[in-house]
């Protein structure tokens, strides 16, 4: 990677944290971003405002969570960053989050079941909820690995959620969607049980999402 890809890739962590801040997906300071480049992964610092932040203050680490420059110490869950990339070889992006909707489901240990067609943009017929384990733990890493298995996004319990992508603004934008959905589960909730679309159903969605939009 040239210093000028860097500098890219940095100011793009930058940009989807901003986008987390603006956006109210994380308040206050929760929630972290990261890109990888090969065996290289740019986070967020831990506890750093998202508008305060500069390319510089990005923290390059390895795979192993060694840190390779930066002078802030990396997002305290970087164990949960690596463990993902080194289990998801085509992550290039991930995005953690402490979302309004996805964190009201995550307390209650609910999964986000097939109650809509676009729970399969996650890769699945289900968005699960990881169990609970302390933050910024190796438990929690193992957690978010498992619920991952076979699709993009889980939550976390008592926590928020994490999603995962090609790219950074990949994982940004199914974050997004999976706040969407959680909001839209959420309401559905308070009228009644929503009716669940069969795994035929869904298998098929997942199908169709392969091929759907610009890919890239
Ligand atoms: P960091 O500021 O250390 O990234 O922590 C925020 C968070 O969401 C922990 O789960
Ligand atoms: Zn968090």
């Amino acid at each position: 990677m040239t210093a000028a890809d860097e500098a890219w890739l940095r100011q793009r962590v930058i940009d989807a944290a901003l986008d987390l801040a603006a956006t109210g997906l994380s308040p206050q300071m929760s929630g972290n971003v990261s890109a990888r480049e090969g065996a290289r992964v740019f986070i967020t610092p831990s506890g750093v405002a998202y508008p305060d932040l500069l390319p510089a203050d990005i923290v390059e680490i390895a795979l192993d969570g060694r840190v390779l420059s930066g002078r802030f110490p990396p997002s305290s869950e970087w164990q949960m960053h690596c463990a993902i990339y080194g289990a998801r070889p085509e992550a290039g992006g991930i995005v953690h989050a402490h979302s309004d909707f996805a964190t009201v489901l995550a307390v209650l240990k609910r999964d986000i079941p097939a109650f809509h067609y676009m729970v399969a943009v996650a890769g699945g017929k289900d968005i699960r909820c990881a169990p609970y384990a302390t933050f910024g733990t190796a438990e929690l890493a193992a957690h978010a690995v498992a619920a991952l298995t076979d699709r993009r996004a889980c939550l976390l319990a008592h926590h928020g959620q994490i999603a995962i992508g090609a790219s950074v603004e990949d994982a940004l934008h199914l974050a997004h969607e999976v706040e969407t959905l959680s909001a839209q589960y959420c309401r559905a909730l308070q009228l009644g049980q929503p009716e669940l679309l069969p795994d035929a159903e869904m298998a098929l969605n997942v199908e169709k999402f392969r091929r759907y939009g610009r890919k890239g």
